[in-house]
């Protein structure tokens, strides 16, 4: 992350498109992208010694504590010191202790001058729990695309739970139950007002996009007010 480098901070419920929106990102524009829902199912899958606290936090929709986040977010945004490219965070800051957590971090000297940028995704609930309780997504770590398995959705998957690109198995995450979803919903709108008006009153750019809409469209968007249309 050279000094000219942005930190696109994404701010949105689950299910907003805050992944599908970094996907596109990484692949038009080569950013660096990091999920820290990813980097937690990691832990639980590798069996990591904090895997077992993340793995209760996740099945319960509950937040991982801040300071196992703040130390894995810390350390990737070190190891990104050599990279040029942009970077996106998708699920980080989740809180205020969260978002000044990483304020302090980047008044070191090394990124004082990466700028950052929020991107608030609006979404209403109702489409979130659609969205999430119909949500299939590719086994294939290297693929993860993503489906519906919504009565006439676009995004159905041609053969019952197989992915259309590799033809790996599509699976359900196993937070993406009712209960979950709601609870993690519940946390978001807890957090969500203390993080924005910190970052408003830090004077920090805010973006906003109708996620709502069809993916390539919030693509467009985002690239028209975040000036990167050439
Ligand atoms: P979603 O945004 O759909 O909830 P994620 O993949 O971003 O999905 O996160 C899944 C889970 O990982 C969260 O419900 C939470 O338990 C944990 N997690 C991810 N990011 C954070 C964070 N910044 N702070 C605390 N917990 C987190």
């Amino acid at each position: 992350m050279s000094s000219k480098s942005k930190i696109f901070v994404l701010v949105g419920p689950p299910g907003s498109g805050k992944g599908s929106l970094s996907q596109l990102c990484i692949k038009e524009f080569g950013w660096k992208q990091l999920s820290t829902g990813d980097l937690c199912r990691k832990h639980i899958a590798e069996q990591t010694e904090i895997g077992k606290e993340i793995d209760f936090a996740i099945k319960s929709g509950k937040l991982v504590s801040d300071s196992i986040i703040v130390d894995m977010v810390n350390k990737w945004l070190i190891d990104q010191i050599e990279s040029e490219a942009n970077v996106l965070l998708d699920g980080y800051p989740r809180n205020l202790a969260q978002a000044e957590a990483l304020a302090d971090f980047l008044k070191d000297g090394k990124f004082a001058d990466v700028g950052l940028h929020i991107v608030k995704f609006a979404v209403p609930d109702g489409v979130v729990i659609n969205r999430l309780s119909n949500r299939c997504i590719c086994s294939n770590k290297d693929c993860q695309a993503v489906y519906s398995m919504a009565e006439g959705s676009p995004c159905r998957p041609k053969k019952d739970m197989v992915c259309d690109l590799c033809e790996s198995s599509l699976h359900i995450r196993s937070d993406d139950t009712i209960e979950t979803i709601k609870e993690r919903l519940g946390i978001y709108h807890e957090y969500e007002d203390a993080m924005l008006g910190f970052y408003a009153k830090q004077g920090s750019d805010i973006l906003e996009v109708h996620a709502t809409k069809p993916l390539v469209e919030v693509f467009e968007h985002f690239k028209s007010i975040a000036g990167l249309e050439d």
